[in-house]
C-alpha cells in the first residue's frame, strides 16, 4: 500500500495531534508507511507537550488527495471535521471517542470507537494488541492527550480507563501525572503575555437587564492566582471600559476549569444587584463562586432575575 497519511480534525487539540503521532508511529514499526499531519497549527497546550518530550510539530496540510489515495483518521470522523477534500481519498481506518454521524465508506475498513476520555486511552491499547513497545516521547504524548481531554482526569468523560492508562502511560514517559499534567493545562490557559483588556475582552459579552448595561467577562485558568495577581490592572481596565461604554456593572468571570469554580471581579455603580443575585458580599472587589463554571446558565440568570425586581 502507498504511504497513508493520518490526522485528526481541524482546530487541532493536544489528543488529535498525539493520537496521530502516536498512531503513524506504530504503522511505521508495523512496516505501513505513513505519516502524522495535522489540520492546523498546534495551540499552547499542545505545543508545551511537543517541546516538553521533544517532538517536532506535525506538518500542516489543506488537502490529501493531492498527495496521497489513503488515510487515517484520529480524534474525528465526521466529514466536516475532516480534511476539506476528505470525499477524494479512501479512509482505511478511523480511531475514535466521539459519536458515529454520516459516517460512510464504499469499502471495509478497520473501524474503532470506544466511549473513552481520549482516543490516546484506545491507542493505549491498540500499543498492546500489536504488542509494540511505546518510546517514552510517545507515551508522554498520549500522556498529555488524555490530561487534555479528561482536564487532569476531572471531567465527567473521563472513565476508569482513562485513569487507568494515564497512571501507565506516566510512568512510561517518566513524569508525575498531576506535576506534569497541571504545568501542561497551565501552558493551555498562559495568559502572562496578555494585555488586561485581553484578558476582559478574549470572551466577553454584553447585556441589557431591565434597561442597564451589564458587561460579563471570563476567562479559563488553572491558577485562578494568574488573574488574581493583577487584579488592580483589571480593576484599572474595568474602569476605563466602564467610562468609555458606560456600563452599569461589571464581570470578569475567572474560572478554575480543574476545581469548576470562579472568582468573580465585580466593579461598578450596580454591584450591590450581584451581591443581591448571588447572595454573597464583594470584597475588595471579589467573590468567590463555588461551582459556577457557565455565564450563561449560572451567572446571566439569576442577575437578569434580580435586576427585574429591583429596578434601580
Ligand atoms: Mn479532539
Ligand atoms: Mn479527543
Amino acid at each position: 500500500m502507498s504511504k497513508l497519511l493520518v490526522f485528526g480534525h481541524q482546530n487541532p487539540d493536544t489528543d488529535t495531534i498525539a493520537s496521530a503521532i502516536a498512531l503513524s508511529y506504530l504503522n511505521n514499526e508495523l512496516s505501513y508507511e505513513s505519516e502524522a499531519v495535522a489540520l492546523g497549527e498546534p495551540n499552547e497546550e499542545t505545543k508545551y507537550a511537543l517541546d516538553y518530550f521533544r517532538v517536532d510539530p506535525p506538518r500542516v496540510i489543506k488537502t490529501a488527495a493531492n498527495e496521497v489515495e489513503n488515510v487515517i483518521l484520529v480524534d474525528h470522523n465526521e466529514a466536516q471535521q475532516s480534511v476539506s477534500d476528505i470525499n477524494k481519498v479512501t479512509v482505511k481506518a478511523v480511531v475514535d471517542h466521539h459519536r458515529i454521524a454520516n459516517f460512510e465508506t464504499a469499502d471495509p475498513l478497520y473501524y474503532r470507537a470506544e466511549p473513552v476520555g481520549s482516543t490516546a486511552t484506545i491507542l493505549l491499547k491498540i500499543f498492546k494488541e500489536y504488542e509494540v513497545d511505546l518510546p517514552s516521547h510517545i507515551a508522554g504524548l498520549l500522556l498529555s492527550a488524555i490530561v487534555s481531554d479528561t482536564l487532569l482526569l476531572k471531567s465527567p468523560t473521563c472513565t476508569t480507563e482513562d485513569v487507568r492508562a494515564a497512571g501507565e502511560l506516566a510512568e512510561l514517559a517518566g513524569v508525575s501525572l498531576d506535576e506534569y499534567g497541571f504545568k501542561m493545562l497551565r501552558a493551555g490557559t498562559d495568559i502572562t503575555s496578555k494585555t488586561a483588556r485581553e484578558i476582559l475582552n478574549d470572551d466577553a459579552k454584553s447585556f441589557e437587564m431591565a434597561g442597564e448595561n451589564v458587561r460579563i467577562g471570563q476567562v479559563n485558568v488553572v491558577d485562578v492566582n494568574d488573574v488574581l495577581d493583577r487584579k488592580d490592572e483589571i480593576l484599572e481596565a474595568i474602569r476605563q471600559e466602564t467610562r468609555e461604554y458606560d456600563y452599569d456593572l461589571y464581570v470578569l468571570l475567572v474560572t478554575d476549569i480543574i476545581e469548576n469554580n470562579s472568582v468573580a471581579v465585580v466593579d461598578g455603580p450596580a454591584y450591590r444587584q450581584f451581591e443581591m443575585a448571588f447572595n454573597k458580599p464583594i470584597q475588595l472587589n471579589t467573590v468567590e463562586l463555588d461551582g459556577v463554571v457557565s455565564r450563561k446558565k449560572q451567572v446571566v440568570p439569576p442577575l437578569t432575575d434580580v435586576f427585574k425586581k429591583n429596578k434601580r
